[in-house]
């Protein structure tokens, strides 16, 4: 699962036309082709029309955007952008998270946040397999069925270890990421989160 934001009135310095494509009408290939070529064309002249990440990315990103402007963003940003429902950020809002970010930046906060969440995922201790209750080996239907299949089958999902590693550590924090997004939302006009 992913999330797409969509801005909803995009800085447009070059005036690129954004292409249009009538879904509900038969196309060749290369129809497709050039409107998909053209998109991406407008989603590089166009940097606030388009953005997005997939949904472990995702959380902790809008996670740190909301801690970081609790000042001007309430609950409802929060929960609300943590659905893919079409939830609005307006224009006012994200001009102040694209300067809080911003500000964030330059003095290494974000930075530093990223080195500290990706070494607090390190240091999470393994959790038991609760596919195979840590036994390694799955007797649940499923591990029966593959066992079948193939004797030498174990645990697909701890591979035959018993253990896995903590779930945190499938949603990490990229400052890359952020910067990205704060690209995005500074010249987005305000965004949509589907
Ligand atoms: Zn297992």
């Amino acid at each position: 699962m992913g999330f797409d934001l969509h801005g909803l009135n995009p800085v447009n310095p070059h005036n690129v036309e954004k292409p249009i494509h009538n879904w509900h009408q038969e196309h060749t290939h290369k129809e497709n082709e050039i409107y998909f070529e053209k998109l991406g064309a407008y989603e590089v002249a166009v940097v606030g029309a388009h953005w997005c990440t997939n949904n472990w990315r995702w959380r902790p990103l809008w996670a740190f955007v909301f801690q970081a402007c609790v000042d001007f963003m309430n609950t409802k940003d929060l929960q609300e952008g943590m659905d893919n429902s079409g939830y609005k950020i307006s224009k006012t809002k994200a001009n102040k998270i694209a300067k809080r970010l911003n500000d964030l930046d330059k003095d290494g906060s974000i930075v530093q946040y990223q080195n500290e969440y990706t070494k607090r995922l390190a240091t999470l201790p393994l959790e038991k397999c609760s596919f195979c209750k840590g036994t390694g080996i799955r007797l649940d239907p499923i591990g029966m069925e593959l066992r079948e299949k193939d004797p030498n089958f174990k645990c697909n999902i701890c591979h035959g270890k018993g253990e896995v590693t903590d779930i945190s550590t499938h949603y990490p924090f990229s400052y890359r990421e952020v910067l990205s997004f704060k690209e995005f939302c500074e010249n987005s006009g305000g965004f949509k989160i589907c």
